[in-house]
């Protein structure tokens, strides 16, 4: 199969991870017959010093005529860095923003999940973790407070600022729906996290959802309060299978259980559309701190070009063999500095990517 990904290396961290994240995807075209095709745009902070702004429309063209998108990261130090002394809609992070509304990429799937070889690394107790866990967050991308109206000004004398939370049933519907058939490959448990004590468009999240589990008789539906929900995944998060969520909310969750997993140099994510085009990117940002030292942790960005070969190319093998490949690299003891523990071997970005491809 021949298929074109758009390559957005970004900012920071962002070139050496992708890099590495294309070695694996070499590796397995090599092995299993298929060629990938990558035209690099730029996004974030590269962009605004080429072009004088975050995200081009020729970029998101790009992009859209490709099959998939895969992603680093974007953004500088946020105290340091002049991007940050930009108008709002001038920095990196509008870029991001730009290229989910434009290809509207609505539905955000974060899989958290506990590798046994990183036990260790999971700020709980062993009594919690169990036997570990294994969920997946699926949070709405395109609606809610991050995209409603907003502004700023002075109401009788006092700077007021007021933002707008708005979701209509389509956008509802057509994330449950997303929500309800990942959960069908898996334990087939959906929770829907909402405010629904307090919030009118919880209210109506609610009872959409409700209507969409009618047409999924074998899933298991529970709703729960967003602040109950950030209480049980520290309390007891082998309950979850699918979470399911509004912007906000899932921004703040997919975070909190990031940190539960314990390193954030391993967790990847999907935004998918409506068909089958994605943009896959690691749950991290672009780590200014320790870009272009070869310290970062590539896995997070491999993991995510497993999801963009099995969700935007049906090639589920191949992404079996990369994420058994981090597996065993994994139980060999290779460790980058993040997820490293006594014992281990210690190895840089690069070598970290090369042994993962050589394990495919
Ligand atoms: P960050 O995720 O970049 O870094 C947090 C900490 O984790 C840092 O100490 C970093 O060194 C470490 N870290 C992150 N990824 C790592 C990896 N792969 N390997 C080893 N260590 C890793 O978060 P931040 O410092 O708050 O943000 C830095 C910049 O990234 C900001 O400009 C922020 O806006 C941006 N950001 C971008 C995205 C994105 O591109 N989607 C997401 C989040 C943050």
């Amino acid at each position: 199969m021949e298929k074109k990904i758009t390559v957005i290396k970004g900012d920071g961290i962002g070139p050496e991870i992708v890099t590495e994240a294309q070695k694996v995807l070499d590796k397995v075209g090599e092995k299993f017959g298929h060629k990938f095709i990558y035209t690099d745009i730029l996004m974030g902070g590269c962009s605004i010093d080429k072009y004088g702004e975050p995200l081009t429309d020729e970029a998101v063209e790009t992009a859209r005529n490709s099959d998939a998108v895969l992603l680093g990261a974007i953004g500088g130090n946020t105290s340091t860095s002049p991007w940050y002394k930009l108008a709002p809609n001038l920095r990196p992070e509008a870029g991001l923003l730009k290229i989910r509304k434009e290809l509207g990429l609505f539905a955000n799937l974060r899989p958290a999940v506990l590798y046994d070889e990183l036990r260790n690394a999971c700020p709980l107790k062993d009594e919690i973790i169990g036997d570990g866990f294994d969920m997946m967050i699926m949070r709405e991308l395109t609606g809610g407070l991050y995209f409603g109206d907003r502004k700023t000004e002075v109401v009788d004398g006092l700077e007021t600022a007021v933002d707008t939370l708005t979701y209509n049933e389509n956008e509802i519907r057509r994330i449950a729906k997303r929500g309800f058939d990942i959960a069908m490959k898996r334990r087939k448990k959906v929770t829907s996290v909402d405010k629904a004590n307090v919030l009118d468009s919880s209210r109506l999240w609610r009872k959409i959802v409700n209507e969409v589990a009618e047409d999924y008789p074998e899933v298991e539906l529970e709703h729960m309060l967003v602040d109950n929900c950030a209480m049980q995944l520290v309390r007891d998060p082998k309950q979850f299978d699918v979470i399911l969520t509004e912007n906000m909310f899932g921004d703040i969750l997919s975070d909190e259980a990031a940190m539960v997993s314990g390193s954030l140099g391993m967790l990847a994510s999907a935004s998918l559309n409506d068909t089958k085009f994605g943009m896959y990117e690691p749950s991290h940002g672009s780590a200014p701190d320790i870009a272009g030292q070869d310290k970062a942790n590539p896995i997070a960005t491999i993991l995510s070009a497993s999801m963009l070969l099995r969700f935007s190319f049906d090639m589920d093998k191949e992404a079996d063999a990369v994420d058994s490949a981090v597996k065993k690299v994994l139980e060999e003891g290779y460790r980058t500095g993040d997820i490293m523990s006594e014992g281990m071997k210690l190895v840089g970005c690069k070598a970290m990517g090369t042994l993962i491809a050589d394990a495919v």
